[in-house]
């Protein structure tokens, strides 16, 4: 795993872009901290916890700006409309959700963030319009598949109305979606992804109901398949294709552009392509160059080499003949999740206007060069736009913990290598502290095989662990006040981490973390007046050891513990996953057969807030009934058995009573935890 390059802002002053960041989610409101006088900020004493502290540690200004904050109550809260007012206490929504019957894991989505992220990245194209005189037009798409949830899709098109915010579709069931959905007169409609005559035919068809799709070519055998549908139907499309550029993304999706790409066409292929519309009379329908180099680019010089190339093509396209109007520049564009403005996978090196700026200069410029009108730009930004709105809450059942256990001496008669492990305890110092790790451990394996050898008793053997564990929690603290700690110490806090068990499956809310090692915000939603005095891991619900998550957020490179507030048994811990609006919901699988979460849509009113919708969860009897079981054929199997248990007088009555009507009610119920 790389270090990050803090390098990468200085790439960002050689670009067009702009450094100020984008004014309209400028600074992050403070009043609560500003408005203490400063006499009692000197007050606190310096080893006292402050909220200051807890955003800081967890980065929430970071990557949480202008949306979330921490409130004087160390609660979280969520500004969903960014700068432009209104808050809402994080915890105590999830408090009064909790009381309509609505318990974690629950998902939380924000519409007014939603609506917000629409419009910043129309209001930074607009800026970057402006700014360099630009004599076109950006019309961004929102690609269905980043989250396809009806009321999301639905808010999307309102909101976009004012900007003729469109729609991408990259399948048939997504153009079904997309055709029925975008109602906004003159916003396009992508038709990306594979396609068949049905597709095509609907695609076309749909321009005579007022749309007005756009299908891109992705596969030489697609021209062909236009061709003739078109001829047949008698419609004249409006038709563009995907180039392979050869600048390649970095990171997890770096191979979705070059010559091996699984889309696009070569630029051997798009010729090719052209030629068969100019026979076929079609040139004039040709008239969008799209490419996608990948989702989340961390890096700003990616985006300009693409652009660059495309830019080419774009203008070579428009002196083939074709009529050129649009280029589309796909997504791509990033998600600070880490909050450290790297290039870091987990992060992006620039912000959106930056984006807008490096995308709108370049085709100014090319275009000028070459006297090509500019095209209309079009953005099929997803995760960008669709990240911030959705919150996960869930509780903390249970922890597990390293014992700690005072140690006790040695005793008369027992084994040497209890007095050496005594020995390297009581000597632990600042200034040796490395070697008595590895000797303790040294020590302790030495335990082990002698008790192996059979020459060490299990009282023994257990003494011998309980001074190791001693030892490294003397270490540990230690270490932790240490600003440098050597390499061979860095697991410590791993072999010391307590285990948060978690009430939610990583394979349903959030498989990106178990499937490509994504990195999402997590952090407590309350008690951040409180300093966190553990260090963790979270351990999900399934019976899969895969079902964890031991990689959280960090400044520099990725922290293997996260730093979290003593568990009290009977009192409510409440953790929020943070930024995973896009590509969690429908990639989440039923693994262990947990299903959807519950789910929320939150408005602000101007009186506080209100309940949009409600999206119940998954039953155990929805879940069960994917998998094709009845539920009511396993309610008749278990009342069978109970009579058969009745007759054979293993079962009383009331007890196979209080058994079927368990077991009934629970099919009815949420397949996660419910903590009363
Ligand atoms: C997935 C995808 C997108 C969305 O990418 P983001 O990085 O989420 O903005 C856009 N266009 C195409 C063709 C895609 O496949």
């Amino acid at each position: 795993m790389g270090v990050k390059s803090t390098a990468a802002s200085s790439e960002v002053v050689n670009s067009h872009s702009d450094k100020t960041p984008v004014s309209l989610n400028g600074g992050r409101k403070k009043q609560d901290i500003q408005m203490l006088p400063p006499s009692t900020v000197q007050e606190v004493p310096p080893n006292q916890w402050t909220i200051e502290k807890s955003e800081a540690l967890y980065r929430i200004e970071g990557w949480g700006q202008p949306y979330f904050s921490i409130n004087a109550a160390g609660h979280v809260t969520v500004s969903p409309k960014g700068d432009r007012g209104g808050s809402l206490d994080l915890y105590e929504l999830v408090n009064a959700l909790k009381l309509r019957n609505l318990g974690l894991p629950l998902l939380i989505r924000f519409s007014d963030i939603l609506e917000n992220r629409i419009e910043i990245l129309n209001a930074c194209f607009a800026k970057a319009i402006a700014r360099y005189n630009y004599p076109g037009d950006y019309c961004g798409v929102f690609p269905v598949k980043c989250n396809q949830q009806r009321h999301l899709i639905e808010d999307l098109v309102r909101f976009g109305k004012p900007h003729q915010f469109g729609l991408e579709a990259g399948s048939k069931p997504e153009l079904m979606i997309a055709l029925a959905l975008l109602d906004t007169p003159g916003a396009p409609l992508i038709c990306n992804g594979y396609k068949d005559r049905e597709y095509i035919e609907t695609a076309m068809l749909a321009q005579k109901i007022g749309q007005m799709p756009i299908i891109v070519l992705e596969q030489i055998e697609e021209v062909d398949l236009v061709i003739e549908v078109s001829e047949q139907l008698g419609i004249k499309p409006i038709l563009g294709v995907r180039a392979k550029l050869s600048t390649r993304g970095m990171g997890r999706w770096g191979t979705s552009s070059g010559d091996r790409a699984k889309f696009g066409l070569t630029i051997p292929e798009i010729i090719n392509a052209a030629d068969k519309l100019r026979d076929a009379d079609l040139l004039d329908s040709f008239q969008l160059l799209h490419f996608h180099v990948g989702s989340q680019i961390s890096a700003i010089n990616v985006i300009k080499d693409a652009i660059q190339e495309a830019s080419q093509i774009y203008v070579e396209l428009a002196l083939l003949g074709a009529n050129m109007k649009y280029l589309d520049v796909g997504g791509g564009l990033g998600v600070d999740y880490d909050g450290s403005q790297t290039n870091f996978y987990a992060s992006k090196n620039y912000n959106m206007q930056n984006y807008a700026n490096d995308i709108v200069a370049e085709l100014k410029d090319t275009c000028a060069e070459r006297n090509i009108p500019v095209p209309t730009l079009i953005s099929e930004s997803g995760r960008a736009v669709a990240s911030h709105q959705s919150v996960l809450i869930f509780d903390v059942l249970s922890t597990s913990e390293v014992p700690f256990e005072a140690p006790e001496a040695p005793r008369e008669g027992e084994s040497q290598v209890i007095s050496y492990l005594w020995e390297t305890y009581q000597l632990i110092s600042e200034e040796n502290y490395q070697e008595a790790y590895h000797d303790a451990a040294q020590f302790k394996e030495e335990a082990i095989s002698r008790f192996n050898l059979g020459i060490l008793p299990l009282r023994e053997r257990a003494k011998a662990e309980r001074l190791y564990w001693a030892c490294c929690h003397k270490i540990l603290s230690i270490t932790r006040q240490q600003e440098y700690v050597p390499d061979d110490l860095e697991d410590l806090e791993e072999i010391m981490a307590s285990i948060y068990y978690a009430n939610l499956s990583v394979f349903q809310s959030a498989p990106d973390c178990w499937a490509i090692d994504q990195l999402f915000p997590i952090m407590p939603i309350h008690r951040l007046d409180e300093e966190p005095t553990h260090r963790g891991i979270l351990a999900d619900l399934t019976c899969d050891s895969d079902g964890k998550i031991d990689r959280f957020i960090d400044l520099r490179d990725v922290k293997s513990v996260l730093e979290l507030h003593a568990f009290k048994t009977g009192e409510p811990y409440y953790l929020g996953m943070f930024l995973n609006g896009a590509y969690q919901e429908i990639m989440g699988n039923l693994h262990n057969l947990f299903g959807d979460t519950n789910a929320v849509h939150i408005q602000l009113t101007p009186k506080g807030y209100q309940i949009e919708h409600v999206v119940k969860g998954d039953t155990m009897s929805e879940v069960v009934s994917y998998v094709q079981y009845d539920s009511e054929d396993l309610v008749e199997k278990i009342r069978q058995r109970c009579e058969l248990a009745l007759e054979d007088k293993q079962i009383t009555l009331s007890e196979s009573q209080k058994l079927l009507q368990t077991y009934e009610q629970s099919l009815s119920r949420y397949t996660y935890l419910l903590k009363s």
